[in-house]
């Protein structure tokens, strides 16, 4: 008896972290059970496929219903290749236009897991097998703005790095201890306003460079307690701050509009001034070019999220034009498992770094620590705060619990 074989599929509305309906999926073969549901952005790439067909989720419910679970009942979860085939080509659209990408995304995901579970492996275990063996570190969302607050910094996210963490628990302990040391020293700045955002970050309505500043301070005094080394990061969301007929990055907070050069200038600036370890999307999505000027003389990872919606083609260009050392690996941009894995292989194979990530609104969902840690992603973006954000934490908690009796060290930073 094959116990990967599907019997059945269930899909739900359920919701998400802003209160917003998405998808929920059950796989379930003969002596498994897969679930996952789909997150969604605020700040979304121009190139991802389309999230859902026309927005709606009761729309999804039906071609789950009516389309895809007659093709995939009988199909084996083990194959996922040809399951995520079986969504392109029910989808026929070559963007999920059709049935959605959060849809295929919820199935794609859930159908692995509901095969890791026919054997009693974890996710992470029946992806990446022996090599499974490392924690990436968390890049902690700790103040931020943009498409994810109201009138709060122009960046969108200031990121804490804990690269002197021993293992998950000191990581996300430092990243923790940050966030909260951070709401006492922004209410010095911005007294009575200080609300958090999509993705739990602190959301003070200062410049980009104070908030900078406040985060270096407070993770000094962390690193300075613990001992353990910080590095900060940012998602500088750029595609939000480009105003495309005018042709300059517009920063509301400072009152300032840059051009290309400009932006270029700036951002190298803020690499040194605080020697950044991370920056995401520094330069809106349909300029190869200047991200390329940027990666070549910075001493940091320089990620594109937008840039390359976790797209193999979009990737390649980026390989080709030297444009970044880094991307962002969103499975719901792609809306496969298989095409995430491709983006992460060739990404790897390039000597670009993955890094995981959620999405603004999320759910519960586990399953990106597991990606993460069996995809060998010596990084995730997961937030710091709030259920659904240490829904992702807790479960590489859990994770590293079972490494520990094999290696269970974190992962290698570059
Ligand atoms: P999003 O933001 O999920 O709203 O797109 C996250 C990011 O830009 O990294
Ligand atoms: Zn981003």
């Amino acid at each position: 008896m094959n116990p990967t074989i599907i019997e059945d599929i269930k899909a739900r509305k359920v919701l998400d972290s802003r209160g917003n309906w998405t998808i929920e999926v059950d796989v379930i073969t003969r002596l498994g059970f897969g679930r996952c549901a789909a997150p969604s952005g605020a700040s979304t790439g121009k190139y991802e496929v389309v999230s859902l067909p026309e927005n709606n989720v009761d729309k999804a419910l039906v071609e789950v219903e009516e389309s895809i679970t007659p093709e995939m009942v009988g199909m084996d979860a083990e194959e996922q290749e040809v399951i995520d085939s079986i969504l392109k080509e029910v989808d026929g659209t070559g963007n999920f236009a059709s049935i959605g990408g959060n849809t295929a995304v919820a199935l794609s995901l859930a159908n692995a897991k509901a095969a890791a579970s026919s054997y009693g492996l974890s996710l992470y275990r029946y992806l990446g097998g022996n090599f499974a063996t490392e924690i990436p570190y968390p890049l902690g969302n700790v103040i931020g703005g943009g498409a994810h607050a109201v009138n709060a910094t122009d960046i969108q996210e200031f990121l804490t790095i804990p690269v002197g963490a021993k293992d998950a628990k000191e990581a996300l302990s430092v990243n923790s201890e940050i966030h909260k040391r951070a709401k006492a020293a922004l209410l010095k700045k911005s007294k009575y306003n200080l609300g958090k955002g999509d993705e739990g970050a602190w959301a003070p309505n200062i410049k980009d460079e104070e908030a900078l500043k406040v985060l270096s301070a407070v993770s000094k005094e962390v690193t300075g307690e613990t001992g353990v080394e910080v590095r900060l990061g940012m998602d500088v969301a750029a595609s939000e701050l480009w105003d495309p007929k005018a042709k300059r990055y517009v920063y509301r907070q400072e009152g300032k509009k840059r051009t290309t050069d400009e932006q270029v200038e700036y951002i190298s600036g803020l690499i040194e001034d605080y020697d950044l370890f991370y920056v995401e999307d520094p330069i809106q999505e349909e300029d190869y070019e200047a991200f390329a000027a940027l990666t070549k003389g910075a001493k940091c990872l320089i990620c594109g999220d937008d840039l390359y919606v976790t797209n193999v083609r979009r990737l390649q260009e980026g390989i080709r034009k030297k444009a970044t050392n880094a991307i962002l690996i969103k499975p719901n941009q792609c809306g496969t498992l298989t095409d995430t894995y491709r983006a992460v292989s060739l990404a790897k194979r390039s000597g670009i770094t993955p890094v995981l990530s959620h999405r603004s609104g999320e759910t519960v969902d586990e399953t990106i620590a597991h990606l993460a840690v069996a995809f060998g992603c010596p990084l995730i973006k997961t937030g710091v705060v709030g259920g659904e954000r240490i829904a992702k934490l807790n479960e590489l908690i859990r994770i590293s619990e079972e490494l520990s009796t094999q290696r269970g060290r974190m992962a290698a930073l570059q």
